[in-house]
């Protein structure tokens, strides 16, 4: 099938019409139990009462003002955002990558303005993944995405996660910050432990630097705390949130303290769509639910649920699930099998799931899911576990095959 589209996604045969909740409705007239959401976008679930109402009474009153104006609700969610974490701002842009576009700017106008211009190298860590632009795929310093297009950004260095000694090495007179996501999403649910944050936050700390913490897979409740440093007891001076913030619309934000955000001042940076009335009603729309009393709770006790009975699911099937991976509703499973063959049986058996680095299959339900829906998804992962060992293609393999 020849498509218009630039083809630089590997799309799956599969489009869906609608969703409902966990639910979606594909048009090739099956039910899907949705364990992607969107790649942790969909927050709260497809056509979520709340937001479908916030979304379409803010679209019969404004769009669009741009940030010439006071924006009411951005003002609101900012605030919200400030109240519930440790910053004092907040930047909002469209994307995650734009958020964190906003984080590296502002880390280098820190040091600008503190009379230190050369402090403008970020050191981030192997496996990391911070966004498409330019200047994210610097950041990440994957090969794969920095091939061919030019000489990559300067000013961003690389050491592998938990590597103290390596860290310590690479800071030098020219470090403005340390970028990490507290759990690597894109590179393979990998956990990064608290002490090692604690260890970040220490070099920080003693050395003038800045802790940016990318959140835009880990934040909005995914981990069972509105955000995953929460676990920690570790504070960033920054901190970059998109994905489930605006439970499908597109939305991003950087937060960060008084201090760390002082270079940004007047005219330094800025956005023509971020922040706009629509994505501000649905992001409060979003925090609505998700500051709801006991809402961050049952995320945690269902991540616990499915950790359980995922571990149940590997026992049973050492030949396919190698390791389980994540904390509450952000889990990985590590497979023996190629995470394609996985991610394409699991769509036999009606369930969305996504692939991610190091050969892990990601599990990102949305955080609205049912204990009895989560039951329904190991049913279905033991399913696609079975057939796998019987051999059975999947319908892809099968389709790639003709
Ligand atoms: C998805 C993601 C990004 C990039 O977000 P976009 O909205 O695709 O630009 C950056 N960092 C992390 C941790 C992500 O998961």
């Amino acid at each position: 099938m020849t498509s218009p589209l630039l083809p630089t996604f590997a799309r799956a045969e599969l489009s869906f019409e609608k969703g409902e909740g966990p639910w979606l409705y594909g048009r090739d007239g099956e039910r899907y139990l949705d364990f992607g959401a969107g790649i942790a976008v969909n927050a709260l679930g497809h056509a979520h009462p709340h937001l479908v109402q916030a979304l379409t009474e803010q679209a019969s009153k404004i769009w669009h003002s741009s940030n010439l104006f006071q924006i009411p609700e951005g003002e609101r969610l900012a605030q919200r955002l400030v109240d519930s974490t440790f910053a004092d701002f907040v930047f909002f842009a469209n994307s995650g990558a734009e958020a964190n576009e906003a984080a590296i700017k502002m880390a280098r106008r820190y040091h600008y303005v503190n009379g230190n211009p050369e402090r403008f190298h970020i050191v981030t860590f192997e496996g990391a993944f911070h966004g498409r632009t330019l200047g994210t795929i610097a950041a990440g310093g994957q090969a794969k995405y920095l091939e061919g297009f030019g000489p990559k950004v300067e000013g961003f260095d690389q050491v592998p996660v938990e590597d103290l000694e390596a860290l310590k090495a690479m800071i030098g007179p020219e470090t403005a910050a340390l970028m990490i996501e507290p759990i690597q999403g894109e590179g393979g649910i990998r956990t990064v432990s608290n002490a090692f944050l604690r260890e970040l936050r220490a070099l920080c700390d003693s050395q003038g630097l800045l802790l940016i913490f990318d959140e835009i897979q880990t934040g909005v409740g995914r981990t069972g705390k509105l955000f995953a440093y929460e676990w920690s007891g570790v504070t960033p001076d920054i901190m970059t949130v998109a994905k489930g913030i605006g439970g499908g619309f597109p939305l991003g934000a950087c937060l960060a303290t008084a201090e760390a955000g002082k270079g940004l001042t007047l005219g330094t940076h800025g956005t023509t769509f971020g922040g706009n009335p629509l994505a501000m009603a649905v992001g409060n729309a979003v925090l609505d639910v998700i500051l709801e009393p006991g809402f961050l709770e049952s995320v945690e006790r269902k991540g616990l649920l499915l950790k359980q009975r995922l571990a149940e699911l590997k026992d049973r099937h050492p030949g396919i699930i190698a390791e389980v991976r994540g904390q509450g509703l952000i889990m990985g499973l590590r497979t023996v099998v190629p995470n394609t063959n996985f991610v394409s049986a699991a769509r036999d058996q009606k369930l969305i799931v996504i692939g991610a680095g190091d050969n892990v299959v990601r599990l990102l339900p949305p955080l609205i899911i049912t204990e009895a829906d989560l039951a329904e998804a190991i049913n279905r992962l033991d399913a696609a576990c079975t057939a796998i060992e019987a051999g059975q293609p999947s319908a892809a393999q099968r389709g790639a095959a003709q």
